[in-house]
């Protein structure tokens, strides 16, 4: 079983979309599970205080080293090895997070997510504990914890037996550098506008090449990025 650890302020929020679709299918059959772990439960006094002001001033407040230290070693009580089980800190300065990052994760045993809140955490938890940090976006929200979800279900898809066929994760857009090429189903018109032809051939080997093709147009157009990275990859296999 995969195992998900969170750190949240926000326990209530979990498993939130995540209990939906495939991957709620997937947590109810136990192919991963899931635990949050709140930090207040280590803060100390009446208050339950996990944060302070920032030090050399400026806005907003920072989620305290001690606090958020003691429920990283929570989650890594009785783990072992630690390093099949990544810690991650969700965080716009983090790298992108990416279909190959995801691929990585899902061949963990786990992963433990720290989700931030307010103005981010204290410098010396990242300096102090081997994590990595990880965006979901350029774009700043208010907390870690949309993004945990999107960070869980990229990864848990993936697992084994999460998605009835493994094809379609294998088709996929970014699968290849490749962004997915459009789709119809039925009815077969609709507003005046019919499915290609090509696609009702029957003719397997034409619907290969006109998919191909159809995502090579499109990575090419609007990402560009994609496309580069494409074109060196066929050059090399050739
Ligand atoms: N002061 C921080 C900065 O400028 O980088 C932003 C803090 S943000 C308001 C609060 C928390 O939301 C962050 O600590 C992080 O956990 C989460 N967060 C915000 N945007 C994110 C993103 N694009 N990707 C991942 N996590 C994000």
């Amino acid at each position: 079983m995969y195992r998900v650890k969170i750190i949240t302020l926000f326990p209530n929020s979990f498993p939130g979309l995540l209990n939906t679709g495939v991957v709620g299918k997937a947590l109810k059959k136990k192919i991963w599970s899931l635990k949050t772990i709140d930090p207040r439960k280590y803060s100390k006094g009446n208050y339950k205080k996990v944060d302070d002001t920032t030090a050399g001033g400026g806005p907003g407040m920072i989620l305290k080293a001690d606090v958020i230290g003691k429920s990283i070693d929570a989650c890594y009580k009785n783990i072992k090895p630690k390093d099949s089980y990544p810690m991650i800190y969700l965080s716009p300065r983090g790298t992108p997070l990416t279909q190959s990052k995801a691929i990585n994760f899902s061949k963990m045993k786990g992963i433990n997510i720290l989700c931030g809140r307010y103005e981010g955490i204290d410098q010396r938890i990242l300096d102090f504990y081997p994590i990595e940090e990880i965006s979901i976006g350029d774009y700043i929200l208010a907390g870690g914890e949309i993004a945990s979800q999107v960070l869980v279900e990229s990864i848990v898809r993936l697992l084994p037996g999460t998605l009835g066929d493994m094809m379609s994760a294998s088709s996929e857009t970014f699968s290849k550098d490749l962004l997915e090429y459009p789709q119809y189903t039925r009815p077969k018109k609709w507003k005046n506008l019919t499915i290609p032809d090509i696609l009702l051939s029957g003719n397997h080997r034409n619907i290969s090449e006109w998919r191909l093709k159809q995502s090579e147009k499109l990575t090419q157009k609007v990402r560009p990025d994609l496309w580069k990275n494409y074109k060196k990859s066929k050059t090399r296999k050739k």
